[in-house]
């Protein structure tokens, strides 16, 4: 395969916004780690809301897996609601579920109010069956989930698939019209822009080393050690994501990195892409080492998947091409003969109760554990911390859960047992 290692999202991004090249500020009221979706989001925010707020990005703006993910942006948790339910209590899961659908509605707020030109689209999600008993589930979980939450899913099955996905690999399918697609490269710069108008100040190639708190006049702050210098901030907001380091020793802890990677096709006919996807919805399969996949706005079939374990390098990133390209055929063997252009990996940020959270640690906001979710809710959860930042009532039901750090021994320093962890997942994918 003679394939681009790149991002293809990055080709559609002619303006990329660059970082201020002024000095660091001596204090600002908030630092905002990271410059995902969560960091612009809430940076946003507050600077709408009068905070002065400095943005410091180790690397480039949307650098980490805001830039690079598939777009989806969906409805939903990753854990069935019977499960939730058990652990949370109904009254707190139905406020998840509500977050879940109005995360979308924030993204959809925030590309209409900026103008933001990221090719949002409510073209509904799809999760295809690899098995019958999956299927079989569908209808249950369906009526659960209006039951609980008055929201409505559509069971496809395997006789009318075709309308859904030129595919007949899948034993059928459920709908959620309520999710959309969009182009993530372009939200996030769009964010940055956003968030830049408003008043924040974004700092590229800005590493955070360390944070400790200060006591200044009976009030406490923190002084923000960076590869730029340092700075002294009223309140610190972490949304580093996957990509936390050392520097936050505490939130390190709780963050499992796992390496997701995508591959996209040569544009394809539009014949063709009608037939592989002729409602042109977000997909996704019902495995827990899933295949998602998509058309892009220029009609290049995108497909990705957790084809490794590990968070991504050259070699992973190489070898996942190969992987993807098989599973992507074994799905449509129309794109057989298609050429692969573009493949990219990125980090996905996991917690060990695969759900979000948010929050104090040492003094210090944060939010992480978007997961594959993360396009809506990494958005919507930064604009809610900064709101409690601003003084706002902490309505979020992520900030009320316990938050478990890693068990012992699946963790030394800062590398991690996962291919342990992918062993489980990979005999749960055979026996369910
Ligand atoms: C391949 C892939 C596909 C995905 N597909 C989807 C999808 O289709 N739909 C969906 O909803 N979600 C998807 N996700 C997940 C989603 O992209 C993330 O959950 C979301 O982008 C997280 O946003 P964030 O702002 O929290 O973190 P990120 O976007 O990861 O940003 C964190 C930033 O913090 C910076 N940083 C870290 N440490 C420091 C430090 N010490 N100092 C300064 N900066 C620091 C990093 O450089 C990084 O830029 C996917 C993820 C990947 C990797």
């Amino acid at each position: 395969m003679n394939i681009t290692e790149s991002n293809y999202w990055l080709e559609t991004v002619p303006d990329p916004v660059p970082g201020t090249s002024d000095p660091l500020p001596e204090s600002v009221d908030v630092a905002v780690v990271g410059s995902g979706f969560c960091g612009l989001s809430a940076a946003l925010t507050l600077a709408k809301r009068g905070s002065g707020v400095a943005v410091l990005e180790a690397e480039t703006l949307g650098w980490g897996a805001s830039g690079r993910n598939g777009g989806m942006v969906c409805t939903g948790l990753k854990l069935p609601v019977p499960t939730l339910i058990a652990r949370y209590g109904r009254e707190t899961v139905q406020q998840m579920y509500a977050a879940s659908l109005e995360s979308i509605d924030v993204v959809e707020r925030i590309v209409q109010e900026e103008r933001i030109h990221c090719a949002f689209s409510r073209c509904g999600q799809l999760e295809v069956a690899c098995k019958e008993t999956h299927f079989n589930a569908y209808a249950e979980a369906a009526a659960r989930i209006k039951q609980e939450f008055h929201h409505e899913l559509h069971i496809i099955p395997r006789s009318e698939l075709r309308k859904e996905i030129g595919s007949d690999l899948y034993y059928g399918g459920i709908v959620d019209e309520a999710s959309a697609g969009v182009n993530p490269a372009q939200f996030v710069n769009g964010l940055a822009k956003a968030a830049h108008r408003a008043g924040a100040r974004l700092y590229e190639h800005t590493r955070v080393v360390n944070v400790k708190p200060e006591a200044a006049n009976g009030n406490l702050h923190f002084r923000v050690a960076t590869t730029r210098g340092s700075l002294i901030a009223k309140e610190v907001l972490l949304a580093s994501g996957a990509y936390t380091t050392s520097a936050t020793p505490a939130l390190l802890r709780k963050v499992i990195p796992i390496g997701s990677y995508i591959i996209a096709t040569e544009v394809l006919p539009s014949d063709l892409a009608h037939e592989l996807s002729p409602r042109n919805r977000v997909i996704y399969d019902s495995k827990h080492f899933l295949h998602y996949y998509r058309l892009t706005p220029d009609n290049r079939m995108l497909f990705g998947g957790r084809a490794a374990f590990f968070p991504e390098s050259e070699n992973t990133v190489r070898e996942s091409a190969e992987l993807l390209r098989k599973g992507m055929i074994e799905v449509y063997p129309q794109l057989r003969d298609t050429k692969v252009e573009f493949v990219w990996g990125g980090t996905l940020d996991f917690t060990f109760d695969v759900m979000p959270h948010s929050g104090t640690l040492e003094g210090m906001h944060f939010a992480v554990g978007f997961a594959g979710h993360g396009v809506a809710a990494a958005t919507w959860m930064g604009a809610k911390l900064a709101g409690v930042i601003c003084g706002d009532a902490d309505d979020n039901p992520f900030s009320r859960i316990s938050f478990p750090a890693a068990p012992i021994g699946l963790r030394s320093g800062n590398s991690w047992a996962l291919p342990l962890a992918g062993m489980y997942y990979r005999v749960l994918d055979y026996f369910t």
